[in-house]
């Protein structure tokens, strides 16, 4: 665990801003890391400064610049890990334990691939792109899975090409698609029906996986259920939504999109039908959600293995949970949500008198999230006198002006909405510490702002920083290892920041940073 605090001592005490909101309080010692946001190796070091793996920012600013997405390796293993242990051990006597499948769209290098592989999980990607970094990492294909609600014919090919584990089929239009491309592989490989055999018959099967939509998705801190999902992924469990002409088991209307899906499965010779697959949605704190999914999918798995003799020996649960941004978060340990999850699967599969599918999940951002933070150097500092809403704070926000003002600092950093485009896409919020020392300064709420030319380019809506926090200082942000790199973009021609891995006392590039070469190298000329 981080040390707590050194250096700096306690905050001198400072009033909460008017401006901040209801949810952020005025730490008692500005310099404390919060052990659950950061990584297990990061803490604050004699000298006041930020330090992760025995390496201080200011020796990573040194030779890598800023901003810099900074991870560290032993806490992103010691992470992966975990969830694998955790869900292991509690599937041990169900399914004699689970394959954790990490979810590389939330951050993918081939690094990260192998050392996903070392740790014994498998990875999910989602295009060409993502099984080309996995092929560059040297990933056998039964460790890959293949997601995406609009895989290419060529990605389909090149994902049976590298004989991945599994094809998530996302639509009834896909699984065809798979099936013939399947198909004409096995009459296309050359040898196939040599010596007179029928041609086609040596082909591999496409191992599949069928995405279904059970109508549970969850929200950080509540989860809806309805029948039918307004959303572009997967099939629907609900009745009556299958093709016009399927009867399905019951006969009539009553058919979903699924059961449809699994009748067609069975049906093709080039596929293997491994199970069915959900996902309920991300930053999941609470394990209600992935209980309701797993009763309502192991109650179709027994349904089709009785009406269609599919086997259905796999169940995927998906990713989604959560990791800490704020001090109030609070996060299951993977281990809660292991034993939560295995006592329903256990229970409902009893009561069903169906043998337990295989296991599987998807953890992303409760893998990497916490591993990194950003270092930015901070640069124009800014008070901007803000009109404070008249009335009580629980009058509904009604803007009558009282005449009453309040100073909201914003401190622009080096980067932005291109290297964190969280708080702009889903109103994420981060916190950030001063990383460059300690301080002993009052408290003062600060909004971290990139450089872009655009309003709404906020890294950090609302932190108190230290008041003497100026032009030149370090800022970092933790949780940025999921979903921030991932998404990073060129936007106002900034040069995307790379990742360095930490670990034992060593830092080395594991996506170099680009430079103003790479920026114009696409740049046909004029
Ligand atoms: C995004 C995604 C995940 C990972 O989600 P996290 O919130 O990062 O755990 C897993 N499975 C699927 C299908 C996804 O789309």
């Amino acid at each position: 665990m981080p040390e707590t605090t050194a250096g700096g001592g306690a905050t001198p005490h400072a009033a909460p801003s008017p401006l901040a909101p209801a949810w952020l309080t005025l730490p008692a010692d500005l310099n404390a890391l919060e052990p659950k946001m950061w990584a297990h190796d990061a803490e604050r070091g004699p000298d006041g400064q930020l330090a992760v793996g025995g390496l201080t920012v200011a020796e990573l600013k040194a030779r890598f610049g800023t901003p810099l997405f900074v991870l560290s390796e032993p806490d992103f293993r010691a992470r992966a890990r975990a969830f694998k242990d955790a869900f292991d051990s509690a599937f041990a006597d169900i399914c004699g334990g689970v394959d954790v499948y990490y979810a590389g769209k939330s951050f993918l290098c081939s690094s990260v691939a192998a050392w996903v592989a070392q740790e014994g999980l498998r990875l999910d990607t989602a295009s060409g792109g993502e099984l080309a970094v996995a092929a560059k990492a040297g990933l056998p294909g039964e460790l890959i899975g293949l997601h995406g609600n609009n895989k290419s014919d060529s990605e389909i090919a090149r994902a049976l090409d590298m004989g991945v584990g599994r094809i998530i089929v996302d639509s009834l239009a896909e699984l065809e698609r798979v099936a013939r491309i399947a198909a004409d592989r096995g009459t296309d490989t050359p040898g196939a029906g040599a010596g007179g055999g029928e041609a086609g018959t040596e082909a591999p099967r496409a191992k599949v996986m069928l995405r279904l939509t059970p109508g549970v998705h969850a929200h950080t801190h509540e989860f809806i259920a309805t029948a039918h999902e307004d959303q572009k992924f997967g099939l629907s469990m609900a009745p009556g939504t299958a093709s016009a002409g399927f009867e399905g088991e019951h006969g009539g209307t009553a058919a979903s999109a699924a059961e449809e899906a699994v009748a067609a499965a069975v049906d093709h010779d080039s596929i293997e039908l491994l199970g069915v697959h959900c996902h309920i949605g991300s930053q999941i704190f609470e394990p209600e959600g992935f209980e309701l999914a797993a009763v309502k999918l192991l109650e179709f798995i027994a349904q089709m293995r009785s009406a269609y003799g599919a086997g259905l020996p796999e169940l995927d649960l998906g990713g989604g949970y959560g990791i800490a941004y704020l001090p109030g978060d609070a996060p299951r340990p993977p281990g809660e949500i292991a034993e939560a999850l295995a006592g329903v699967v256990r229970a409902t599969c009893g009561r069903l008198g169906i043998a337990p599918p295989r296991i599987s999940i998807e953890p992303g951002r409760a893998i990497v999230g916490s591993t990194t933070f950003t270092l930015y150097e901070a640069g124009t500092v800014k008070d901007v006198v803000v009109d404070l809403p008249g009335g009580s704070a629980d009058s509904g926000g009604a803007a009558a002006e009282t005449g009453a003002t309040a100073v909201r600092r914003y401190v622009s950093v080096d980067g932005g909405m291109s290297d964190n485009a969280r708080p702009v896409l889903y109103d994420a919020d981060y916190s950030v510490t001063l990383a460059g020392r300690a301080s002993d300064a009052p408290a003062q709420l600060s909004r971290v702002v990139g450089k872009h030319c655009e309003s709404g380019d906020i890294v950090v809506r609302d932190a108190y920083l230290p008041d003497d926090v100026g032009a030149g200082d370090l800022l970092a942000v933790p949780g940025t290892g999921a979903y921030c790199w991932a998404l990073s973009s060129n936007y106002n021609y900034l040069a995307r920041p790379g990742v360095v891995a930490v670990s034992g006392g060593t830092a080395r590039w594991i996506v170099r940073g680009e430079t103003e070469e790479d920026l114009l190298s696409r740049d046909m000329g004029v």
